[in-house]
């Protein structure tokens, strides 16, 4: 019988520093003591495919704001993109930045608009065709390239999607949103700033570094003092899913526990610059990897959002060192206090255990 108070050799608790944002550290701790992270409910998975009184369902077209582009542009629409009838960024506003003291504020100038991501209300991200969640990323590349070329003021476009309540979602209708800002999220710009200190350092991209290691990398970590075997690091312990030209991997420092990133194989800093032919094979890896999350934490809420290099200055310079990906995000717990009070995430599930386990879906 095992003794309570002997740890858990297979129990990991460490912090994990994430390579690309320090800041962002993870505390990994898989011992029982840390369980008691009150699980997040799953969505209610709304599965029908056509709602009479849903101003997102084909025939309520008069209940949207005005439409900003279709696809197809003839016959019935497969994807619909309108205004964002409560907008958190708005059109131009004469308005001069209220600034006093300590308190700085940017005028809340932009766009925020929502892409029906598919005709069908209840249909899952997993369950669309290949070839419609292809146009949807082609969707998001159009919209973000009119944006841009639309006024030069707005540095960066963020395309995100929430499902589920927690996670942000009021409609059930699937959809994505866009988010035209004159600044460069907090977020973003850490990532932007990092990695073109560690390019100017070491003359390569630390994502292209981090896929090789996701790939290839093999090691055995020892114990500093008494020499014994700390962790080995197998090949491909960190893929999640691969294709011809993108890949899904789980990060080292994962901050959600099912949280998995899509990126290009071959460097890329711009969403913009995947060329049409390749969004299949990103729709098929985005399509394989939502099939194994559904598998492994059906009916999860989740966020996924795109990070590319942002569209200020500095774009061109930050091209070798930045490479765009898509972070999805599953909500499977409610934050605690200590998290929220300390900024640092707390992860209960070994990611590389957690790797194996999506890995292993049958599909
Ligand atoms: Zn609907
Ligand atoms: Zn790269
Ligand atoms: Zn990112």
């Amino acid at each position: 019988m095992s003794d309570p108070n002997t740890p858990d050799t297979s129990e990991v608790r460490e912090i994990r520093i994430n390579p690309i944002v320090p800041s962002e550290s993870v505390l990994v701790a898989t011992a029982r003591s840390m369980r008691p992270k009150k699980a997040e409910e799953l969505a209610p998975r709304d599965t029908r495919k056509h709602v009479e009184t849903c101003p997102f369902c084909r025939g309520n077209e008069h209940k949207t704001p005005p439409v900003i582009l279709a696809w197809p542009p003839q016959g019935d629409w497969q994807i619909r993109m309108v205004e964002n009838l409560y907008p958190v960024l708005g059109d131009d506003r004469a308005q001069a930045n209220f600034t006093f003291g300590l308190q700085q504020t940017i005028d809340g100038y932009g766009r925020h608009e929502v892409i029906i991501d598919h005709h069908e209300h209840g249909i899952a991200i997993h369950d669309m065709a290949e070839s419609h969640l292809a146009a949807l990323f082609g969707v998001y590349q159009a919209r973000m390239k009119q944006l841009f070329a639309s006024d030069d003021r707005l540095k960066y476009v963020l395309v995100f999607k929430n499902f589920g309540p927690a996670a942000g979602a009021s409609i059930p209708h699937t959809h994505s949103q866009v988010i035209a800002m004159p600044v460069v999220p907090e977020n973003v710009d850490a990532e932007v700033k990092n990695s073109a200190a560690h390019y100017a350092k070491h003359h390569h991209c630390i994502f292209c570094a981090l896929i090789d290691e996701a790939l290839t990398f093999e090691a055995t970590l020892y114990d500093r003092n008494s020499g014994a075997v700390r962790r080995k690091i197998n090949v491909g312990q960190y893929v999640v899913e691969r294709g011809e030209k993108f890949i899904a991997i789980k990060p080292f420092a994962s901050r959600y526990e099912w949280e998995v990133h899509i990126l290009p194989l071959a460097h890329q800093a711009d969403f913009l610059d995947v060329r049409a032919e390749d969004l299949d094979d990103l729709a098929r890896v985005m399509k394989r990897t939502m099939a194994r999350l559904e598998a492994v934490i059906g009916g999860a809420q989740y966020n996924f959002f795109l990070h590319s290099v942002p569209h200020d200055a500095q774009r061109d310079a930050h091209a070798p060192s930045y490479h765009w990906h898509l972070e999805i995000c599953p909500r499977t717990s409610i934050p605690t206090g200590f998290e929220l009070g300390s900024g640092l995430f707390v992860n209960t599930i070994n990611p590389e255990q957690a790797a194996e386990r999506l890995r292993a879906v049958e599909l």
